[in-house]
Protein backbone atom coordinates (compact mmCIF):
# COMPACT_ATOMS: atom_id res chain seq x y z
CA UNK A 1 0.00 0.00 0.00
CA UNK A 2 1.60 3.29 -0.99
CA UNK A 3 1.58 6.24 1.55
CA UNK A 4 -0.34 8.12 -0.75
CA UNK A 5 -2.68 5.92 -1.12
CA UNK A 6 -3.26 5.59 2.74
CA UNK A 7 -3.55 9.37 3.18
CA UNK A 8 -6.28 10.02 0.56
CA UNK A 9 -8.13 7.15 2.44
CA UNK A 10 -7.19 8.27 6.02
CA UNK A 11 -8.22 12.26 4.60
CA UNK A 12 -11.73 11.34 2.65
CA UNK A 13 -13.18 9.17 5.24
CA UNK A 14 -12.12 12.00 8.03
CA UNK A 15 -13.91 14.45 5.83
CA UNK A 16 -16.75 12.52 5.06
CA UNK A 17 -17.88 11.64 8.60
CA UNK A 18 -16.80 14.89 9.68
CA UNK A 19 -19.15 17.02 7.17
CA UNK A 20 -22.24 14.01 8.37
CA UNK A 21 -21.89 14.30 11.60
CA UNK A 22 -21.66 18.34 11.68
CA UNK A 23 -24.90 18.44 9.41
CA UNK A 24 -26.72 15.95 11.91
CA UNK A 25 -26.42 17.71 14.93
CA UNK A 26 -26.72 21.28 13.44
CA UNK A 27 -30.19 19.85 12.00
CA UNK A 28 -31.07 17.62 15.63
CA UNK A 29 -29.03 18.88 18.09
CA UNK A 30 -29.04 16.50 21.53
CA UNK A 31 -28.63 19.23 24.01
CA UNK A 32 -28.21 23.29 23.86
CA UNK A 33 -24.97 24.49 23.76
CA UNK A 34 -23.88 26.54 26.38
CA UNK A 35 -20.96 28.25 24.86
CA UNK A 36 -21.50 27.72 21.49
CA UNK A 37 -19.70 26.81 17.77
CA UNK A 38 -18.02 30.29 17.08
CA UNK A 39 -15.88 30.67 20.26
CA UNK A 40 -14.88 26.89 20.18
CA UNK A 41 -14.77 25.93 15.93
CA UNK A 42 -11.61 27.83 15.39
CA UNK A 43 -9.38 26.48 17.96
CA UNK A 44 -10.30 23.23 18.08
CA UNK A 45 -10.15 23.26 14.40
CA UNK A 46 -6.76 24.98 14.60
CA UNK A 47 -5.39 22.50 16.59
CA UNK A 48 -6.50 19.42 14.29
CA UNK A 49 -4.46 21.88 11.36
CA UNK A 50 -1.58 21.66 13.89
CA UNK A 51 -1.85 17.97 14.63
CA UNK A 52 -1.85 17.06 11.03
CA UNK A 53 0.86 19.26 9.58
CA UNK A 54 3.27 17.66 13.14
CA UNK A 55 2.19 14.11 13.10
CA UNK A 56 -1.42 12.75 11.78
CA UNK A 57 -0.11 12.96 8.44
CA UNK A 58 3.43 11.72 8.85
CA UNK A 59 3.74 9.08 11.91
CA UNK A 60 0.98 7.09 10.99
CA UNK A 61 2.56 6.14 7.67
CA UNK A 62 5.52 5.50 9.91
CA UNK A 63 2.77 2.99 11.54
CA UNK A 64 1.84 1.49 8.64
CA UNK A 65 5.53 1.46 7.75
CA UNK A 66 6.21 -0.87 10.96
CA UNK A 67 3.47 -3.36 9.94
CA UNK A 68 5.16 -3.64 6.83
CA UNK A 69 7.98 -4.57 8.18
CA UNK A 70 7.42 -6.59 10.62
CA UNK A 71 5.08 -8.70 8.87
CA UNK A 72 7.50 -9.49 6.32
CA UNK A 73 10.61 -10.15 8.45
CA UNK A 74 8.15 -12.33 10.66
CA UNK A 75 8.09 -10.48 13.57
CA UNK A 76 5.59 -9.98 16.18
CA UNK A 77 3.37 -12.58 18.10
CA UNK A 78 0.78 -12.75 15.37
CA UNK A 79 3.35 -14.09 12.88
CA UNK A 80 5.37 -16.19 15.40
CA UNK A 81 2.34 -18.19 16.17
CA UNK A 82 1.35 -18.15 12.42
CA UNK A 83 -1.78 -16.86 12.80
CA UNK A 84 -3.91 -16.63 9.21
CA UNK A 85 -4.02 -13.32 8.10
CA UNK A 86 -7.87 -12.51 8.47
CA UNK A 87 -7.68 -13.67 12.18
CA UNK A 88 -4.52 -11.16 12.61
CA UNK A 89 -6.33 -8.55 10.92
CA UNK A 90 -9.50 -9.00 13.38
CA UNK A 91 -7.56 -9.55 16.37
CA UNK A 92 -4.59 -6.65 15.59
CA UNK A 93 -8.23 -4.50 15.20
CA UNK A 94 -9.16 -5.36 18.48
CA UNK A 95 -6.42 -5.22 20.36
CA UNK A 96 -5.56 -1.93 18.92
CA UNK A 97 -8.64 -0.86 20.26
CA UNK A 98 -7.89 -2.34 24.16
CA UNK A 99 -4.55 -0.95 24.30
CA UNK A 100 -5.65 2.81 23.46
CA UNK A 101 -8.48 2.12 25.87
CA UNK A 102 -5.79 1.03 28.55
CA UNK A 103 -3.67 4.08 27.23
CA UNK A 104 -6.56 6.32 28.20
CA UNK A 105 -6.79 4.82 31.52
CA UNK A 106 -3.06 5.71 32.24
CA UNK A 107 -3.25 9.18 30.75
CA UNK A 108 -6.08 9.75 33.13
CA UNK A 109 -4.00 8.31 36.47
CA UNK A 110 -0.29 9.70 35.32
CA UNK A 111 -0.33 13.53 36.23
CA UNK A 112 2.46 14.50 33.61
CA UNK A 113 0.07 12.70 31.09
CA UNK A 114 -2.74 13.89 32.02
CA UNK A 115 -1.70 17.42 31.68
CA UNK A 116 -1.49 16.56 27.96
CA UNK A 117 -4.98 15.05 27.60
CA UNK A 118 -6.94 17.45 30.23
CA UNK A 119 -6.79 20.18 27.05
CA UNK A 120 -9.35 17.40 25.19
CA UNK A 121 -11.43 17.68 28.45
CA UNK A 122 -11.24 21.36 28.88
CA UNK A 123 -13.99 21.97 25.62
CA UNK A 124 -16.33 23.52 27.26
CA UNK A 125 -18.66 22.11 25.24
CA UNK A 126 -18.64 18.73 23.56
CA UNK A 127 -19.45 18.20 19.73
CA UNK A 128 -18.11 16.95 16.89
CA UNK A 129 -14.72 19.14 17.04
CA UNK A 130 -13.94 18.22 20.21
CA UNK A 131 -13.24 15.07 18.68
CA UNK A 132 -10.15 16.00 17.02
CA UNK A 133 -8.98 18.41 20.01
CA UNK A 134 -6.12 16.20 21.34
CA UNK A 135 -2.59 18.73 22.74
CA UNK A 136 -0.56 17.19 19.38
CA UNK A 137 2.31 15.53 22.14
CA UNK A 138 -0.86 13.44 22.73
CA UNK A 139 -1.25 12.32 19.20
CA UNK A 140 2.75 12.26 19.06
CA UNK A 141 2.87 9.85 22.39
CA UNK A 142 0.32 7.67 21.21
CA UNK A 143 1.40 6.66 18.01
CA UNK A 144 4.41 6.12 19.60
CA UNK A 145 2.55 3.61 21.84
CA UNK A 146 0.45 2.58 19.10
CA UNK A 147 3.44 1.63 16.82
CA UNK A 148 5.40 -0.51 20.06
CA UNK A 149 1.99 -2.19 20.31
CA UNK A 150 1.77 -3.18 16.20
CA UNK A 151 5.63 -4.23 16.27
CA UNK A 152 4.94 -6.03 19.44
CA UNK A 153 1.96 -8.17 18.43
CA UNK A 154 2.58 -8.03 14.25
CA UNK A 155 -0.20 -6.57 13.55
CA UNK A 156 -0.94 -5.82 9.69
CA UNK A 157 -0.14 -3.32 7.63
CA UNK A 158 -4.37 -3.22 6.70
CA UNK A 159 -5.33 -3.24 10.31
CA UNK A 160 -3.52 -0.32 11.24
CA UNK A 161 -5.32 1.38 8.38
CA UNK A 162 -8.54 -0.05 9.49
CA UNK A 163 -7.97 0.66 12.64
CA UNK A 164 -7.24 4.31 12.44
CA UNK A 165 -9.98 5.36 10.01
CA UNK A 166 -12.30 3.77 11.95
CA UNK A 167 -10.46 5.61 15.52
CA UNK A 168 -11.37 9.02 13.77
CA UNK A 169 -14.58 8.32 12.73
CA UNK A 170 -15.78 6.97 15.72
CA UNK A 171 -13.67 9.65 17.69
CA UNK A 172 -16.21 12.69 15.76
CA UNK A 173 -19.09 10.27 15.99
CA UNK A 174 -19.43 9.46 19.34
CA UNK A 175 -17.92 13.05 20.65
CA UNK A 176 -20.93 14.55 18.09
CA UNK A 177 -23.89 16.79 19.58
CA UNK A 178 -26.46 14.60 18.75
CA UNK A 179 -28.90 11.52 19.86
CA UNK A 180 -29.31 8.01 18.49
CA UNK A 181 -33.33 7.15 18.53
CA UNK A 182 -33.82 5.96 21.62
CA UNK A 183 -35.28 2.25 20.66
CA UNK A 184 -31.65 2.23 18.98
CA UNK A 185 -29.26 3.57 21.64
CA UNK A 186 -29.12 0.78 23.75
CA UNK A 187 -28.63 -2.07 20.81
CA UNK A 188 -25.49 0.25 19.97
CA UNK A 189 -24.15 0.72 23.47
CA UNK A 190 -23.34 -2.61 22.86
CA UNK A 191 -21.56 -2.50 19.44
CA UNK A 192 -20.06 0.92 19.78
CA UNK A 193 -19.35 3.85 22.16
CA UNK A 194 -22.23 6.18 21.34
CA UNK A 195 -22.40 10.47 21.77
CA UNK A 196 -24.50 9.69 25.19
CA UNK A 197 -22.16 7.34 26.50
CA UNK A 198 -19.17 9.24 25.62
CA UNK A 199 -20.55 12.27 26.91
CA UNK A 200 -20.45 11.06 30.60
CA UNK A 201 -16.42 11.08 30.28
CA UNK A 202 -16.65 14.84 29.34
CA UNK A 203 -18.62 15.91 32.45
CA UNK A 204 -17.29 18.08 35.17
CA UNK A 205 -17.76 15.69 37.94
CA UNK A 206 -14.69 13.29 38.42
CA UNK A 207 -15.87 10.19 38.94
CA UNK A 208 -17.52 10.63 36.06
CA UNK A 209 -14.90 11.55 34.30
CA UNK A 210 -13.10 8.66 35.14
CA UNK A 211 -15.18 6.37 33.07
CA UNK A 212 -16.52 4.88 29.58
CA UNK A 213 -13.07 5.48 28.43
CA UNK A 214 -13.84 3.45 25.13
CA UNK A 215 -13.22 5.06 21.82
CA UNK A 216 -14.63 2.52 19.49
CA UNK A 217 -15.86 -0.73 21.46
CA UNK A 218 -17.81 -0.45 24.11
CA UNK A 219 -16.47 -3.56 25.90
CA UNK A 220 -14.05 -3.21 27.78
CA UNK A 221 -15.61 -0.75 29.94
CA UNK A 222 -18.75 -3.38 30.21
CA UNK A 223 -15.44 -5.69 31.41
CA UNK A 224 -13.27 -3.88 33.33
CA UNK A 225 -15.90 -1.72 35.48
CA UNK A 226 -15.56 1.33 34.45
CA UNK A 227 -19.03 1.48 32.58
CA UNK A 228 -21.50 4.21 33.58
CA UNK A 229 -25.01 4.72 31.88
CA UNK A 230 -25.90 7.94 32.69
CA UNK A 231 -24.60 11.33 34.29
CA UNK A 232 -25.55 11.86 37.75
CA UNK A 233 -27.35 15.81 36.59
CA UNK A 234 -29.16 13.72 33.75
CA UNK A 235 -28.44 14.24 30.24
CA UNK A 236 -30.10 17.66 29.44
CA UNK A 237 -28.15 19.31 32.61
CA UNK A 238 -24.64 17.54 32.54
CA UNK A 239 -22.01 20.53 32.94
CA UNK A 240 -19.20 19.96 30.24
CA UNK A 241 -15.51 20.29 31.11
CA UNK A 242 -13.16 20.43 33.61
CA UNK A 243 -13.21 22.82 37.35
CA UNK A 244 -10.53 24.40 36.09
CA UNK A 245 -10.13 26.61 32.46
CA UNK A 246 -13.30 27.60 32.51
CA UNK A 247 -12.74 30.97 31.22
CA UNK A 248 -13.84 31.43 27.46
CA UNK A 249 -10.73 32.51 26.72
CA UNK A 250 -9.23 29.15 27.24
CA UNK A 251 -10.47 28.22 23.94
CA UNK A 252 -8.07 30.30 21.64
CA UNK A 253 -5.46 28.28 19.98
CA UNK A 254 -2.11 29.30 21.85
CA UNK A 255 -3.96 28.97 25.40
CA UNK A 256 -4.82 25.47 23.93
CA UNK A 257 -1.29 24.24 23.42
CA UNK A 258 -0.08 25.78 26.57
CA UNK A 259 -2.90 24.48 28.80
CA UNK A 260 -0.36 21.80 29.73
CA UNK A 261 2.30 23.41 31.26
CA UNK A 262 0.21 25.83 33.14
CA UNK A 263 -1.73 25.76 36.27
CA UNK A 264 -3.51 29.55 36.41
CA UNK A 265 -6.73 27.89 34.67
CA UNK A 266 -7.32 31.36 33.25
CA UNK A 267 -9.57 33.93 34.89
CA UNK A 268 -13.24 31.99 35.95
CA UNK A 269 -15.58 33.55 34.01
ZN1 LIG B 1 -10.31 11.19 28.75
ZN1 LIG C 1 -13.62 12.62 24.61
Amino acid sequence: MSPSLEIAVRVAGAAVVFGGMALWEWQAPRRALIVGRAPRWPGNLGILAVDIVAVRLLVPTAAVGVALIVTSRGWGLFNLIGLPEWASILIGVIALDLVIYVQHIVFHHVPALWRLHRMHHADLDIDVTTGVRFHPLEILLSLAIKMAAVAALGVPALAVLIFEVLLNATSMFNHSNVALPPWLEPIARWIVVTPQMHQVHHSVERAETDSNFGFNLPWWDRLFGTYRAKPSAGEQNIVIGLPIFRNIAELNIVRLLTQPFRNDGGAQC
